[in-house]
């Protein structure tokens, strides 16, 4: 049984126009971390605010734990939600040490129980030692730990997290996905994640919800998303690709496009006449004698590799641009030689 069950939920803010979420339905089991990942202005937000109980759904049904938290007749109360927040800018009160910070979330427990549970999740974060200090005296990744702890101290059916990483700089964020997943995963919580960024989403979740205005794409594992892109938005939202168009062979495995032959990883299911494909820039590996060649327009540097954009006789039309390509930092490529790849099936997928 699913521990949370969005069903059908639709919010319009006004009579006109799309609805900011639309008819969303979402299982999670328990203990599940899920990231909501989408662009600006997908209604990430608002599905979490419909959850928290800050935003009514226009329609829909949500249950938490089997019971339903909101439906046609009735919506809980956010207090009654058994729900952890953690927001954006963490929202700790500057005038409040640690620990009152995190007590405050107890209020209705006795001070005895409340000190323990306080003690503990502190312990829980790392952060036992700074009970007596005050939030401007933590860094921004401490003031986060506080932020989660607090969330967890009453015990709550599910944390809800917004943008959690978005204030933190690049070596930060790194360590700080790191240190709330292991913290989620030991206090064994449910979690709802909104973020826009692929590596946050990749990095801490179970499964990631792709949305695109108001709606879910493709709900997976990170590495079935990057590999399996339902459809070109997908895959071009969970990292760099290049799609192209073509005619499916006979033998359901060989797609004939206009920059040659390219292999799928296993036979379609199904035959299809027209057929849209992803090619990850790391499948493409240069090769002296390579299938496929064409000009290098343009050399990135990117630390563990460099990015190529090799200009084909026919470009992928779809992509609108070169071929992108990633090759070995320690190959010498030069602007305007011409190099041949050969293009790993594992790499490509069939997109709707
Ligand atoms: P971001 O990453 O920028 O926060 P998001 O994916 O979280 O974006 P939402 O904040 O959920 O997106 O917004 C979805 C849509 O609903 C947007 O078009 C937004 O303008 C609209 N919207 C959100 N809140 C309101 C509101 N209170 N009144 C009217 N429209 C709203």
């Amino acid at each position: 049984m699913s521990f949370i069950q969005l069903d059908n939920i639709t919010k319009a803010f006004s009579e006109q126009g799309k609805p900011a979420v639309d008819k969303l339905s979402l299982k999670i089991k328990e203990g599940e971390i899920i990231s909501l990942l989408g662009p600006s202005g997908c209604g990430k937000t608002t599905t979490l605010r419909m959850i928290a109980g800050f935003e009514n759904p226009s329609s829909g049904s949500i249950k938490i734990d089997g019971a339903s938290i909101v439906n046609e007749s009735r919506a809980l109360p956010p207090e009654k939600r058994g729900i952890g927040m953690v927001f954006q800018d963490y929202a700790l009160f500057p005038h409040m040490t640690i620990a009152k910070n995190v007590m405050f979330g107890l209020n209705k427990w006795k001070m005895r129980d409340k000190k323990v549970r306080t003690k503990e999740v502190l312990e829980l974060v790392g952060l036992e030692e700074y009970a007596d200090r005050y939030p401007t005296q933590l860094s921004g990744g401490q003031q986060q730990r506080v932020a989660l702890a607090r969330a967890l101290a009453p015990k709550p059916h599910v944390v809800l997290m917004d943008e959690p990483f978005s204030n933190l700089d690049a070596g930060l964020r790194e360590k700080m996905r790191f240190d709330v997943t292991n913290i989620l995963r030991r206090a064994n919580t449910t979690a709802i994640i909104v973020t826009h960024d692929q590596k946050d989403a990749f990095a801490v979740s179970d499964r990631v919800v792709v949305m695109n205005e108001g709606i879910i794409q493709q709900i997976a594992a990170p590495k079935e998303m990057y590999r399996c892109p339902k459809n070109c938005f997908v895959a071009q939202f969970v990292g760099k690709t290049n799609l192209l168009t073509g005619k499916m062979d006979n033998d359901l495995r060989n797609i004939h496009t206009h920059i040659g032959k390219v292999t799928l990883p296993e036979e379609s299911k199904e035959r299809m006449e027209n057929v849209t494909l992803s090619i990850r820039p790391e499948g493409c590996m240069l090769s002296e004698e390579g299938a496929y060649c064409g000009s290098v327009e343009r050399v990135t540097y990117g630390g563990e590799y460099q990015e190529l954009h090799v200009k084909l006789h026919n470009e992928p039309e779809l992509s609108k641009a070169p071929m992108i390509i990633y090759a070995p930092v320690e190959q010498d490529v030069e602007i305007g030689s011409i190099v041949s790849f050969d293009i790993k099936p594992e790499l490509v997928a069939m997109v709707e």
